[in-house]
């Protein structure tokens, strides 16, 4: 059974709960359906639309969440895709570039650390992109952790009924 998309009372998505736990919500009066699965759920007695977005009907405060800085994490934002040639690679034939190079000063944080190729980081090397004359295809920045937590670069995977509420 699909899972669902949980928002908060102001349509700030929470989390992806399972069928049960969205089933539970509704019935305890804690969320409202939004939007239902085609599919319908039986019990002995009833049946159930089974929600694929629900919100609770009291806000809940989230403590602002933060993504871990890793190069696996770099590697999701970027889309698995190099910040240079733009070709898709899986994440062993990736690299991790300093943007502004180490050895001029460059940090290692999300807004100077970019997903590379091997040949485009060899042929870049400590060069800027605008010495190099390899323009960047986005500027790094920090994810926000939602919808990143969801699977970043991921959206089209999740159900279309989804996608009015992901983007806030
Ligand atoms: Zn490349």
């Amino acid at each position: 059974m699909d899972p669902a998309l949980l928002l908060n009372a102001s349509y700030e998505p929470l989390s992806i709960v399972t069928w049960k736990k969205a089933i539970t919500l509704l019935l305890l009066g804690k969320a409202e359906m939004l939007v239902a699965q085609s599919r319908k759920i039986r019990s002995a007695t009833e049946t159930f639309d089974l929600p694929s977005v629900l919100r609770l009907q009291r806000r809940v405060k989230v403590p602002h969440r933060r993504v871990h800085f890793s190069r696996s994490n770099v590697y999701r934002r970027d889309n698995y895709r190099c910040q240079y040639c733009g070709e898709r690679f899986s994440a062993s034939l990736l690299t991790f570039d300093h943007v502004l190079p180490r050895s001029r000063g460059g940090d290692t944080t999300w807004s100077n650390i970019v997903t590379s190729c091997q040949p485009c980081n060899r042929t870049k090397c400590s060069r800027t992109p605008a010495e190099a004359g390899m323009p960047l295809l986005n500027t790094p920045t920090e994810p926000r952790w939602w919808p990143f937590s969801a699977g970043a670069g991921n959206v089209d995977e999740h159900p279309d009924d989804w996608k009015p509420y992901l983007w806030i």
